[in-house]
């Protein structure tokens, strides 16, 4: 993957995710992370090589069955959880579903027992900002959850929660996990790596053997 201007991001990246897997894809900063999550993620289109999910060839697909396709298949978590103020947690989760064809009541059902399996059924109804960082990030977690997406692509998610909450993100990463989901946690945190069942090791935009 090249960025304008001649930045060589990733080269001779080859990654397999199968389903029900738990996997860190760790470097440090500037390695290529986030330039290789957002192709996982289909939000950017790579230079040169073949995206596929579920076997799909992503690059055959126009912009708006590439939106559908995300919007089914893959679920974002960020560091800084991209909640909308204004809008309570469920309808923050619910929003998850808004692009899925979901008629309004289901929404809501969906959303409160996506909630429930993070634990915060008891918090549907407040916004972000009467949430602690650790439940906010619980409720994205919801959200991303929220249309059984076949993977989720988490961005350095304890980034922004202190040691105790980022430790309950990671159990609930876990949790969801062992319950069926497939996971790739992006972090520059060789601890957190060390802690998940497979790591994808990358440095200066290639995967360390
Ligand atoms: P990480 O997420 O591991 O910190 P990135 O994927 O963001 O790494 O960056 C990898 C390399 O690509 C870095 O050298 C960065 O400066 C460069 N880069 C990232 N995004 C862009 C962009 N939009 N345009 C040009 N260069 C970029």
């Amino acid at each position: 993957m090249s960025y304008p201007g001649g930045v060589t991001a990733l080269a001779g990246v080859s990654v397999d995710i199968a389903r029900g897997e738990l996997v860190a894809i760790v470097g440090p900063s500037g390695s290529g992370k986030s330039t290789l999550l957002n192709i996982i993620g289909t939000l950017d289109r790579p230079t040169t090589g073949t995206v596929l999910i579920n076997g799909q060839d992503v690059a055959t697909l126009s912009d708006r069955r590439l939106s559908a396709l995300r919007a089914r298949e893959i679920g974002f978590v960020f560091q800084q959880f991209h909640l909308t103020d204004g809008l309570t947690a469920v309808e923050n989760v619910a929003t998850g579903l808004l692009y899925a064809g979901v008629p309004r009541r289901r929404r809501r059902e969906r959303a409160l027992s996506a909630l429930a399996r993070v634990g915060l059924a008891h918090r549907a109804g407040h916004q972000p900002h009467q949430l602690s960082g650790g439940e906010r990030q619980r409720v994205a977690i919801a959200r991303a959850l929220v249309n059984r997406p076949s993977l989720v692509l988490a961005d350095e998610p304890t980034g922004a929660l202190d040691t105790a909450n980022g430790q309950a993100v990671l159990a609930l990463l876990r949790r969801l996990n062992e319950e069926g989901s497939t996971i790739a946690l992006i972090t520059h945190d060789r601890d957190i790596a060390a802690s998940l069942p497979r790591r994808i090791e990358i440095r200066d935009g290639r995967l360390v053997p």
